[in-house]
This record gives structure tokens, C-alpha cells and sequence, in this order.
């Protein structure tokens, strides 16, 4: 199951996305803060990584940065996932260094077709989705 490493501060949110990457056949990998999440997305070699920008001590912006300036991690497919919606807020993500974002409230599909887009539907899904032979 490709692994997603998931920077959230917020532990209903937290719990909101591992029971959703879970249900979409994702391994969910959490960080709760920025130093973790730096941490773990250089040993773990996370598919995709989804940022809360809200983060305490840092921002998702911050964090991006950094990590889109390592080589190897350079391609791995980096989502904000915010509350953000003052006009200019998507350039500013993007400029940043994020590949995409989703809007805080999410609905569900909205996530799950966010990661397929760049990852494709998992195995595991697929699975449940073709009747046994
Ligand atoms: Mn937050």
C-alpha cells in the first residue's frame, strides 16, 4: 500500500484523514509537527505527502519549501489541506511549492480523487471493487 504522510496539528483531523486514506487503501504515516514531518518524509519515502499550513511553531508553507529542496523528494506529489480561502491564498500555496490543495471542509470523494489524480486508484480499492473469480 503506498504510504501517505499526513502533517496535521489537529488530532479530529488527524483521525479524520488515517480513517479516510485507510478506507481508500492508503497507509496513512502521522506527522503532528514540523519537525517530525521533516523527519519522516526523508526515512519513510512517502508517496504523497498532505500539509495542514496552520501548524504550530511553522507553517505548511515553510515545510514545503523545505522539502521540495530535496533531490529525492523533489518529485513526491506535496497537497495542502486548509482552511485558506482569502483570494490570492492558491498562488501563494503553489508558489510555495505545493502541487496541489483541498479546501478545508473536504468532502471525502474530494480527497480521494485529489490523490488518485496524482497516484492513481490504489490496489486495494480495486480489489473491492472486482468480484472474486
Ligand atoms: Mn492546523
Amino acid at each position: 500500500m503506498p504510504k501517505i504522510l499526513v502533517i496535521e496539528d489537529n488530532a479530529e483531523n488527524m483521525e479524520l484523514m488515517l480513517y479516510l486514506l485507510k478506507s481508500f487503501g492508503y497507509r496513512p504515516v502521522m506527522a503532528f509537527d514540523a519537525a517530525t514531518a521533516v523527519e519522516l518524509a526523508l526515512s519513510i519515502a512517502p508517496a504523497l505527502i498532505l500539509c495542514d499550513i496552520n501548524l504550530p511553531g511553522r507553517s505548511g508553507l515553510s515545510i514545503v519549501r523545505e522539502l521540495k529542496s530535496v533531490p529525492s523528494l523533489r518529485h513526491v506529489p506535496m497537497v495542502a489541506v486548509t482552511a485558506m480561502t482569502m483570494e490570492g491564498d492558491a498562488a501563494r500555496l503553489l508558489n510555495a511549492g505545493f502541487d496541489a490543495y483541498i479546501g478545508k471542509p473536504f468532502e471525502p470523494e474530494t480527497l480521494r480523487a485529489q490523490i488518485a489524480h496524482f497516484l492513481g486508484t490504489p490496489p486495494a480499492s480495486m480489489e473491492a471493487d472486482t468480484p472474486p473469480c
